[in-house]
């Protein structure tokens, strides 16, 4: 009856198979690189050699990875995510070069381990995008600073972003590198003001090597966060250092943004991110699924890449869906299964096809080719206030804002003058070709039918 003891190298193996089989969701392709470095005192240690993948363990697999480790063992053992051992001597502060305590400094750089270079589909619409990031990572503070990138939503900015971020930190793993969203630098910003720690602040974010911001434009709203922020950018610029911004809008159709910061953001080199075409968003859809270890026969990526063309987020829900799908239902993934998983409204396109205020606000820039800035302004030069006009009316049929809501949006009008927008753009779709057309050809882009 006695059974030999499990050998260390009999545990990984079946932690895979257990993963897979109960937990796909969480699974990556680099788990292979994963090993057991020992079992010792009930806990089965295990061997990670990048800080991002150790990161997204420890915040999402780790009841998985224990349950798999039980299960493998038939022990009730724990589970801990180790580094390499000759990763230690980089805790020392002195080594750092700023006394900030290493656990902070792992905080504040929360990548997801799915953001890379290589899980980056490379297509028309983000050709330059991706040079520019390339030669960025490779060279810091001497390719192109600031890059500032600019794009729709969902396009893959964030991820761009985050793939930088990643290789210094590959390239050279000291490297400070401030990777924060706009609100949180925001509320880092007030938090410190409020408690008198600006020095703080300071120290936190004027050593970096480099400065990845995310999400930029929120900056306009904040006033007080713009000065700080100016002055964050000129100390590290004048140093030499890294600076990489996302926004959806370029620096000069960015609302209220002071001067001073248009210009230092149109110093470097600004880029645009466009939607992916048709080859791209196959190549994508073929990339997330090879992600997770997902099989998806081609024809289904295809199929998906043909209904959603607005954005690449969208094109990973289908996925995400139709995999749901095939393992609540325990069926194989084909193409009459995928119609079915993303035909149901209830978990369909339509829901998802909702457009947000700034997607109609997109959409209608885009097609009379005007800028946000415009829009929001107080011009009532024609060329400006029926595409203006147009997304009050958009925004009242396919959001549920109240007209004070979308007022406010569009340059805080009052709610009579959406009203007025409403009421001439809907009376005047049913008379004038060219109004009936743009409504067509805008609504196309995010209220797409469920099925066609
Ligand atoms: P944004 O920040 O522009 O709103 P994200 O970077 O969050 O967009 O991208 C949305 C999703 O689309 C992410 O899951 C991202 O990995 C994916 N994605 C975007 N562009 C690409 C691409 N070219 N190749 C692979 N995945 C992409
Ligand atoms: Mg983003």
């Amino acid at each position: 009856m006695s059974k030999a003891p499990l050998a260390i190298s009999d545990i990984k193996p079946l932690i895979d198979d257990y993963l897979r089989r109960h937990h796909p969701d969480i699974c990556r392709h680099w788990f292979h690189e994963i090993t057991v470095s020992s079992v010792v005192g009930g806990c089965v240690s295990l061997r990670v050699p990048e800080r991002v993948h150790r990161q997204y363990l420890q915040r999402s697999c780790m009841a998985a990875f224990t349950e798999a480790a039980q299960a493998a063992t038939g022990k009730l053992v724990a589970v801990k995510f180790v580094g390499d051992a000759d990763e230690m001597p980089t805790r020392s502060p002195s080594q750092l070069g700023v006394t900030q305590a290493p656990s902070e400094l792992d905080e504040q750089l929360t990548l997801s381990p799915d953001y890379t270079f290589d899980s980056f589909v490379v297509g028309p619409g983000n050709r330059l995008v991706h040079a520019a990031a390339i030669a960025v990572g490779s060279n810091p503070g001497r390719a192109y600073n600031p890059l500032f990138i600019h794009g729709g939503v969902g396009l893959g900015k964030t991820h761009v972003l985050q793939s930088i971020c990643r290789v210094i930190l590959r390239q050279r793993p000291q490297s400070r590198i401030g990777y924060v969203s706009c609100q949180s630098f925001s509320e880092i910003f007030m938090a410190c003001v409020k408690a008198g720690r600006m020095q703080d602040f300071r120290h936190r974010f004027r050593n970096l090597d480099m400065l990845v911001v995310d999400d930029i434009h929120f900056l306009s709203k904040r006033e007080q966060s713009q000065e700080e922020f100016f002055h964050t950018f000129n100390s590290l610029y004048q140093a030499g250092k890294q600076i990489v911004l996302s926004s959806d809008a370029s620096p000069n159709d960015i609302p209220d943004l002071e001067e001073r910061l248009v210009s230092r953001f149109n110093c470097g080199l600004v880029a645009r991110m466009d939607r992916p075409c048709y080859e791209t968003r196959v190549a994508i859809l073929k990339s997330k699924a090879a992600l997770v270890g997902a099989q998806i026969p081609e024809e289904i990526c295809s199929y998906i890449a043909a209904r959603i063309d607005t954005n690449i987020r969208e094109l990973e829900g289908c996925l995400t869906k139709v995999r749901c799908f095939a393992l609540a239902n325990d069926r194989t993934i084909d193409l009459d299964l995928a119609k079915e998983a993303l035909a149901d409204d209830s978990l369909g396109l339509s829901s998802s096809a909702q457009p947000s205020i700034q997607t109609i606000a997109e959409a209608v820039t885009r097609y009379y080719d005007i800028r946000l800035s415009d829009l929001l302004s107080k011009r009532r030069h024609k060329s400006i206030s029926v595409p203006r006009q147009m997304c009050m009316w958009l925004a009242r049929k396919h959001t549920r804002y109240s007209l004070e809501e979308i007022g406010g949006y569009f340059g805080g009008r009052d709610h009579t003058t959406v009203l007025h927008a409403v009421r001439s753009i809907g009376q005047r779709k049913d008379l004038d070709p060219d109004i009936a057309n743009a409504v067509n050809r805008i609504e196309c882009v995010f209220a797409r039918p469920s099925s066609r």
